[in-house]
């Protein structure tokens, strides 16, 4: 093989970054591509040349030497979108941390595509220029939930109907009762399923309003949704009902992925067969 052909060249936007051994640093990135990890050589050495073009949530341009059973290594990294005003206002910077984590989270090594990298572009953008960084991280929720194969059903009741129930929340909902997010059937709940629920740790109770706001970061294209003001109460109940949501699917995630390490490790050895064939461990 050509050494050439070890190279590749990659766009990334850096999500994680650790130390590693004396002066390394190991980084996740966002790529076209899916997520991947990556050193990058001497990264905290004085005189690095590479350690600018490798900051937390800066989209740059990567030539990576490929590695076989370690790391990729960064051969050539340069800055194309340093969003640099995620690194200096504390509460942007929030917001774009709570992004990267969700990513990060919801995303193995190797998932995610064009369409996830283009997402968290556009949403560190937006963190970096609109007034209301809070509703770009509801249309980031949605979408990045959508991407996973966890987008919340809004639109019709995910309670008992024998026929699809679409939800409309009304514009002027007073003190109605409310409508709920419940996280185990994957979506919203009519005001009578809200009401004759059963009982659940997990269901939250959800305005019309509140429904109404994330139905909207679903359809709307940001665009139109950036145009809209939103009280903050409104704010809080959206972003605390997704909170839950978000929470119930990330532990279902990570107890399955728990479960099968306990099976891994429980199974009984695989007996060496001395003439090389690979042996598999039922699960
Ligand atoms: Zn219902």
């Amino acid at each position: 093989m050509a050494a050439g052909s070890r190279l590749y060249r990659t766009a990334g936007i850096v999500i994680r970054r650790r130390n590693q051994g004396e002066a390394d640093r190991v980084l996740t990135l966002c790529t076209p591509q899916g997520k991947i990890e990556v050193i990058v050589k001497g990264a905290r050495k004085i005189r690095s040349r590479k350690a600018g073009h490798v900051e937390l949530f800066s989209r740059s341009d990567f030539i990576i030497s490929r590695v076989e059973h370690s790391w990729d290594i960064v051969s050539q990294a340069e800055t194309v979108e340093p969003h640099a005003r995620l690194r200096g206002d504390l509460v942007r910077g929030a917001h774009a941390r709570y992004a990267v984590e969700l990513l990060d989270r919801f995303f193995a090594p190797g998932e995610g595509d064009g369409a996830l990298f283009d997402l968290l572009d556009h949403t560190l953008t937006w963190l970096c220029e609109e007034p209301d960084p809070a509703l770009s991280i509801r249309f980031y929720e949605q979408h990045l939930l959508g991407l996973a194969g966890f987008r919340p059903e809004l639109f019709r009741c995910v309670g008992e109907h024998e026929t699809p129930h679409p939800l409309r929340p009304p514009t002027e909902h007073g003190d109605r009762p409310p409508y709920g997010l419940d996280p185990e059937r994957g979506g919203a709940l009519c005001r009578r399923c809200y009401a004759t629920r059963p009982r659940s740790r997990w269901i939250e109770p959800l305005s019309a309003a509140g429904l109404s706001l994330l139905q909207d970061c679903q359809r709307e294209p940001y665009s139109t949704l950036r145009t809209r003001a939103i009280p903050p109460a409104l704010h809080a109940e959206a972003a605390r009902v997704m909170e839950r949501y978000i929470v119930y699917h990330l532990e279902r995630q990570v107890g399955a992925a728990r479960f099968l390490r306990n099976l891994r490790i429980t199974a009984p050895p695989a007996q060496p067969t001395g003439d090389g064939t690979k042996t598999h461990r039922r699960l």
